[in-house]
This record gives C-alpha cells, sequence and structure tokens, in this order.
C-alpha cells in the first residue's frame, strides 16, 4: 500500500523520477540525492512501512537479498572494496524520511572517514542489566 504524500511511495512507484540502479515488483533501487559517497544507494520497498518496526517480515528477507545481490554488483562495477549498510529507524536515529529505506554506502580504499561513534566503556554489571532487561 502507497502512503499519500510520501515521498519514498512516489519514487519507489515511479510517479517521481529517480536515478534508478534496479527495480522489481517489490522494491527499487535508487542513488541518494545527496550521497556521502559514490554510489551510495538506498532501497525502497514499493509498499510503504514506516520504518524496520513495520516492515513485514518477508519484504526484510527480502531486503537483505537484495542488498547482498547489489553489494557484489558495486564491488564489480565502481571497484568499491567495502561497503557500509545503515538502515535509521525513527527521529532519535536520525531517520528523516518515515519510509524504511536500506543505505547502500560502497566504500573505497581512498576513502579516509570511517562511520564511526564514540564507544562506551560499561561496567560487566551494566552491559548484564541491559543483557537481563533486552531477554527476560
Ligand atoms: P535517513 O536520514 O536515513 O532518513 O535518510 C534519508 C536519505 O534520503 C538521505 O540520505 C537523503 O539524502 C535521501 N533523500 C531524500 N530525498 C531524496 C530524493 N528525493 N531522492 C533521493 N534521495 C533522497
Ligand atoms: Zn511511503
Amino acid at each position: 500500500m502507497k502512503k499519500e504524500e510520501c515521498i519514498f511511495c512516489k519514487i519507489a512507484n515511479g510517479e517521481i523520477p529517480s536515478k534508478t540502479l534496479y527495480e522489481d515488483e517489490k522494491f527499487r533501487i535508487i542513488l541518494d540525492l545527496k550521497p556521502i559517497g559514490r554510489g551510495h544507494a538506498l532501497i525502497l520497498p514499493k509498499a510503504h512501512a514506516d520504518d524496520l518496526y513495520e516492515l513485514p517480515e518477508e519484504s526484510a528477507s527480502a531486503v537483505m537479498i537484495l542488498a547482498k545481490k547489489m553489494a557484489i554488483k558495486m564491488a564489480e562495477k565502481l571497484h568499491s572494496v567495502g561497503l557500509n549498510l545503515v538502515q535509521n529507524n525513527g527521529e532519535a536515529a536520525g531517520q528523516t524520511v518515515r519510509h524504511f529505506h536500506l543505505h547502500m554506502i560502497p566504500r573505497y580504499s581512498s576513502d579516509d572517514e570511517k562511520i564511526n561513534w564514540i564507544p562506551g566503556s560499561p561496567t560487566e554489571e551494566e552491559l548484564e542489566t541491559v543483557r537481563k532487561q533486552i531477554v527476560e
């Protein structure tokens, strides 16, 4: 199902033109208009889901299979030597477009910037507390 006024619904379904790398019945892969690097692409399901929480399991598996195929193609064609997959869910995570998308960011030997964060240093007890909170 499409969602009115969702730009990625319109792009995924071909109502707004995009730099398409791949399309099938359920997905479209496009170039990001403001790429972090050469070949930065987005995998978009044609059916609207806000984010991973809403994405049907079947689409979630299909997305990863597509990502793998496109990763191999990018490495062959762009001579990229690494790849970051990034997928933001919710405002707190920096999601700006509320239609599920998986970022594919090919990386090159000349890249000096890594996607990074400041590593924390929790105690064993803190790790155990969060582990329990999740699994129990
Ligand atoms: P996120 O922060 O994960 O929601 O990422 C949204 C991404 O969509 C950003 O990298 C934008 O550059 C990209 N984007 C937004 N609008 C368009 C568009 N019309 N075509 C292609 N990419 C877009
Ligand atoms: Zn949408």
